[in-house]
């Protein structure tokens, strides 16, 4: 999960860590009052889930409060890179004497942990990456021995930090490596960190992903930080029912077993599509896993139907562990979960049984002779069959 900058840097004040002080405002009014409150020379941020939004004008100081609505009128509503900015940060000015860069990233290729440092920072720093890359250190972390003042002063230097701004920097980054453990991130980007007139050093910028697989252990944070408006209602629905789902925007309902054949299966399904008119499209990614047992065929079903723009439903397992039989049995019991809850499947649905006791599980599918239930052998086949449905009920 992402965070908005001013969740980010709200993380890093709760660890110690100097950011300016701010506040989010959500309208004009709300940016005037903030201003106001603030005082001085304040800079009004657009907060949006996406980097450069100094270069796309989403970043402003501005002399006063009237300055900082002029600035905001202009922020607000305004499209970066495909998000429009609902919400600003209004910040005390900050006197930037240099700017660096610093981050904490999981290094996937190499199995490790990597602290990132630059001391020619800011804006342009892909670019000093790409023509420069000697000004950009990596330096590789263990998980081990981890972060400590040292080793943070170490990454320092080797950034080419200079010398006034080396405590600083290092009181910072071992800090920001408690947030990067204790918060499980993958990504702690401070860019820019910056050297102030005064002396200090300050995060200015925050970029955090937390670890969605340690969403278990750290419900607080992923509670706090939600961004349930951007949240699409049938996806937080599947995940209320712990079911891997994501919207799409075809027609054709998909539910598989294994993630690998579910994406495959979308993949199908979008070229079956082709040849039909309106060319339908997969509606969703579902992937029911191991286990699929009526109550989770059910829920997955509930989900898929519930969404309008479903016109027919491709059901495609691959028997393993739980067997093609199982399946089957867990699709009648679901159809007849459904009725009892008064939401009898009406779209038809075409399913592919193949793998381990396939051969029973179509028998239990044809003796229920479920309405509006096809049997397909092949993958190809199903897909297509299910395209034509989905073009027929458009
Ligand atoms: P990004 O472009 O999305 O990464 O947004 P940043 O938060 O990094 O801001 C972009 C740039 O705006 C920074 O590199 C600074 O040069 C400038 N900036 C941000 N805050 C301040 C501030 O308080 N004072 C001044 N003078 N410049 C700022
Ligand atoms: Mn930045």
């Amino acid at each position: 999960m992402d965070l908005f900058e001013h969740q980010a840097k709200e993380l890093f004040a709760d660890y110690g860590i100097p950011v300016p002080r701010g506040v989010v405002a959500f309208t004009v009014e709300d940016v005037r009052k903030a201003a106001e409150q603030l005082t001085g020379r304040v800079v009004v941020k657009a907060q949006v889930k996406t980097g450069g939004r100094g270069k796309a004008g989403g970043v402003k100081v501005a002399d006063d409060a009237n300055d900082a609505v002029a600035k905001a009128t202009d922020i607000l509503g305004m499209d970066i890179k495909g998000h429009t900015v609902h919400k600003v940060l209004v910040e005390e000015a900050s006197a930037i004497a240099e700017e660096y860069y610093f981050s904490f990233l999981l290094d996937r290729a190499n199995r490790t942990f990597l602290a990132i440092c630059s001391a020619a920072g800011g804006m342009d720093i892909e670019e000093v990456a790409h023509s420069t890359p000697e000004k950009v250190a990596k330096v590789a972390i263990s998980p081990l021995t981890g972060v400590d003042r040292a080793k943070a002063r170490e990454i320092a230097a080797a950034g080419q930090l200079p010398e006034k701004a080396l405590d600083g920097a290092a009181e910072l980054i071992e800090k920001l490596w408690c947030v990067f453990v204790d918060e499980d991130a993958t990504l702690v980007e401070v860019n820019p960190m910056i050297l102030t007139a005064d002396g200090d050093v300050k995060a200015l910028d925050g970029k955090v992903t937390l670890d969605g697989n340690a969403e278990f252990r750290q419900k607080d944070v992923f509670e706090k930080f939600a961004d349930k408006a951007a949240e699409d209602p049938l996806e937080a629905a599947a995940k209320e029912k712990d079911l891997n789902y994501v919207k799409l925007d075809g027609n054709v309902g998909i539910i598989g077993n294994g993630a690998g054949l579910v994406m495959s299966t979308l993949d199908v399904v979008a070229y079956a599509g082709e040849q039909f008119s309106g060319k339908p499209k997969p509606a969703n990614f579902l992937d029911i896993g191991g286990g699929a047992s009526a109550e989770v065929m059910a829920a997955g079903l509930e989900i898929i139907l519930s969404d309008p723009a479903v016109k027919s439903i491709f059901v495609n397992v691959f028997g393993g562990i739980t067997a093609c039989d199982a399946v089957a049995n867990g699709i009648v019991a679901a159809f007849k979960l459904l009725e009892d809850r008064g939401e009898a499947v009406t779209r038809p649905l075409v399913v592919r049984l193949d793998g381990n006791n396939a051969l029973l599980g179509r028998q239990i599918l044809a003796d229920a002779a479920l309405k509006g239930v096809e049997l397909v052998d092949t993958m190809d086949d199903a897909a297509k069959r299910a395209a034509e449905l989905a073009a027929a009920g458009v």
